[in-house]
């Protein structure tokens, strides 16, 4: 069973490379971002507190992101799951190592993806989703470099550091590699 986290500032791909690893791995794609943006758009409780936080590129609640993220590793994939945009607070990753021992999850690999904030921010801009205005990009990396980055720390003996820029493919066959512990 995989059991991974993509981990990375906004833009350098975690979205891209958890859906094609999850498609060939088989496994659950658990992306907090598209969790949050379905519920915006189906209006519901969530969605409606959810969308003014993310239209200024601020974070939603700890608490809620925990009971969410809960919720999908309880009835993930038998193959397991790649999280993609969670943990984002230390706060959030000390629940998660709650959640991770609650479930008997204990073989837990953190993929870093790198890339400098010029090429980001250019990606960001290319982009075009309703949160990828340079007001609110500018603040997706200042909340990124205060309260998100800082999660590094927490995962040093379970990540790795892996390339961001380049070919999606090239780096979707690298990231295979490292899954399968073959790099
Ligand atoms: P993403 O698609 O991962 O870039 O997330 C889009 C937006 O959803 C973020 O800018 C936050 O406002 C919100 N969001 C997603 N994941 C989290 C999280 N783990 N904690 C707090 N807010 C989140």
């Amino acid at each position: 069973m995989y059991q991974l986290i993509i981990f990375g500032p906004p833009g350098v791909g975690k979205g891209t490379q958890a859906q094609l690893i999850s498609e060939k791995l088989g496994l659950s794609h658990i992306s907090t971002g598209e969790i949050l943006r379905k519920a915006v758009t189906e209006g519901t409780e969530l969605g409606k507190k959810a969308k003014e936080i993310m239209d200024k590129g601020n974070l939603v609640p700890d608490d809620i992101m925990n009971g969410i993220v809960k919720e999908a590793l309880s009835s993930c994939s038998e193959n397991g799951f790649i999280l993609d945009g969670y943990p984002r607070t230390v706060v959030q990753a000390r629940a998660l190592a709650g959640i991770f021992s609650e479930l008997g999850f204990s073989e837990v690999r953190v993929l870093n993806l790198i890339a400098d904030d010029g090429e980001i921010t250019q990606r960001l801009l290319k982009r075009g989703r309703s949160d990828d205005t340079k007001e609110t990009i500018l603040n997706r990396l200042k909340v990124y470099y205060d309260s998100t980055a800082p999660v590094k720390e927490f995962y040093s003996e379970i990540a790795k550091d892996l390339n961001g820029v380049g070919d999606v493919e090239e780096i979707n066959a690298i990231l295979l590699r490292v899954i399968r512990n073959e790099a």
